[in-house]
């Protein structure tokens, strides 16, 4: 076989070849850090790093804070990279600078958000509710899901189950186990379905927890069911006011006794205690976390999430005391940081820390709200108040008619179609989507509900929480060595 002959080069003398390999080094890989990075600086000066594509979260003790910063300069740096490098690379802050990171994200949230292997379901098993809580924004129009709807869902899934590979079912309302009925009639249905397909099966409840007896929590727990959403606003008298029964009457006592029995049980379940603060309880915040540190003596199944109440759309909305967003960060502050100090966690970033997690469901084409009639909604704020957010019904033999007009509104992949959202540092998570309604309604992107306005404060708080918990169980926070 004829080999092609060397081609001399005019500059190939040995002082060039010397040349040559020095113009090498241009050619050395090139680095720049990923659009994905968001830092802070903790109170003890260690560096904090998180990357919302892969999901890093990591602390760069303090003696390597500017050696880090030096490699994360916008501009980027060429050689080889050392420990400290790789490092970084490997947990995705850093980047090849040939690399199309945003073409990438790009395509990995069309897969994700076009697959069509999974289904989510929010079952609103009664639209009614056993309280009147002066926030809410629900106008209990209906009560117990139909039997009908039952057994129409029941065909409708059993026959979508072969072709998913995924089954969240989450339950909601009005009030999920004032419609009991329904809850018992679908929750072992929906397991078993899930265990004869081999799909991964994921199920919650948002509860006001007055109903959540040991009973019903153990007959919960036998059909994978322990994620709880359940709201406590502070202790009896402030709870007492902001969620009374429908007839006015005190919730606190029975709320609290079935905490303490779930409590005492050994099961694994995951409390999300949400507090919903406003002028009227910020005050009081202090004995509350006194009592629940008390109580649950460290019970890491029971996590505070604190929500600012806000003007939700219900008809009580011009008589709550509202904090102002600057009243309510610093509230926000001030209730974690005297949580962590009295040993109870809170909810972070890092509970929700993978891709995609602040998109809302609503955006999303396979969730769906199956309603107690039988509508067919994708916003839990909305329902079905205004018509838009009625995308179809679920009808007779199982058949599942949508609107695809009204559903092509929620489901537009903002991700693609917004390019400010493409330079966003949340886009990973949020992907633009994080509350489809504020964009239909302002024509705005859904910054505000997300963390972008306070992400250094949500990391420093993560980064404490991490701390707390590593302290008391002898895990690892990811932190670079410093030598
Ligand atoms: S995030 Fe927005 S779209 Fe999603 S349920 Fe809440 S209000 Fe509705
Ligand atoms: S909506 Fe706001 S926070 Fe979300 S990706 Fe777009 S710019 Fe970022």
């Amino acid at each position: 076989m004829a080999t092609l002959p060397m081609v001399a080069s005019p500059f190939d003398t040995a002082a060039h070849s010397r040349s040559l390999v020095q113009i090498s080094s241009p050619l050395a890989k090139r680095w720049r850090p990923s659009q994905f990075n968001a830092r802070a600086i903790a109170s003890d000066s260690n560096m904090l790093l998180w990357n919302t594509r892969s999901g890093a979260f990591s602390v760069i003790p303090a003696v390597r804070r500017l050696q880090t910063e030096q490699m994360l300069k916008k501009n980027g740096f060429a050689g080889e990279l050392d420990t400290l490098g790789q490092y970084l690379l490997k947990r995705g802050y850093l980047v090849p600078a040939e690399e199309s990171e945003l073409d990438s994200v790009l395509l990995q949230m069309y897969q994700q958000h076009f697959r069509e292997d999974g289904l989510e379901l929010i079952l609103l098993s009664s639209e009614d509710c056993n309280f009147r809580c002066r926030y809410c924004y629900e106008d209990f129009p209906r009560g117990t899901m139909l039997k009908s709807v039952r057994d129409n869902l029941k065909t409708y899934v059993e026959r979508a189950a072969p072709r998913l590979r995924h089954l969240a079912i989450s339950w909601f309302g009005g009030e999920p186990l004032y419609g009991w009925e329904a809850v018992e009639d679908l929750a072992p249905f929906m397991n078993d379905l899930a265990e004869k397909h081999g799909l991964s099966y994921g199920s919650s409840m948002t509860t006001n927890g007055y109903l959540l007896t040991p009973e019903k929590a153990r007959a919960l727990f036998s059909w994978n069911m322990r994620k709880f959403q359940l709201t406590v606003d502070g202790l009896a008298d402030q709870h007492n006011k902001s969620r009374p029964g429908r007839d006015g009457s005190a919730t606190w006592d029975t709320i609290m006794h079935n905490l303490l029995s779930l409590h005492e049980m050994p099961d694994p379940f995951f409390i999300n205690l949400r507090l919903n603060v406003d002028l009227e309880n910020a005050p009081h915040l202090r004995e509350y976390i006194d009592f629940l540190a008390a109580t649950f003596e460290g019970d890491e199944r029971f996590v505070l999430a604190i929500k600012n109440v806000g003007n939700w759309g219900g008809s009580n909305d011009s008589n709550l005391t509202i904090q102002s967003s600057k009243q309510a960060s610093a509230t926000q502050e001030q209730v974690e940081a005297y949580s962590e100090q009295c040993g109870i966690s809170h909810s972070t970033i890092l509970d929700s820390n993978s891709f995609g997690a602040g998109a809302c469901y609503a955006a999303r084409p396979r969730s769906f709200i199956v309603g107690a009639n039988g509508n067919i909604m994708k916003c839990t704020i909305v329902l079905d108040k205004d018509k838009y957010n009625v995308v179809g019904t679920l009808e007779d033999g199982g058949i599942m008619k949508i609107d695809e007009t009204l559903h092509k509104k929620w489901i537009e992949p903002s991700f693609a179609l917004d390019p400010d959202c493409q330079t966003c540092h949340l886009l990973p998570s949020c992907q633009g989507i994080s509350c489809p309604l504020i964009r239909h309604n302002t024509g705005k992107r859904p910054c505000a509900a997300t963390v972008k306005s306070r992400i250094q404060a949500e990391m420093l708080g993560a980064y404490r929480q991490k701390k707390r918990v590593a302290s008391k169980t002898a895990s690892r926070i990811d932190t670079h060595a410093s030598s």
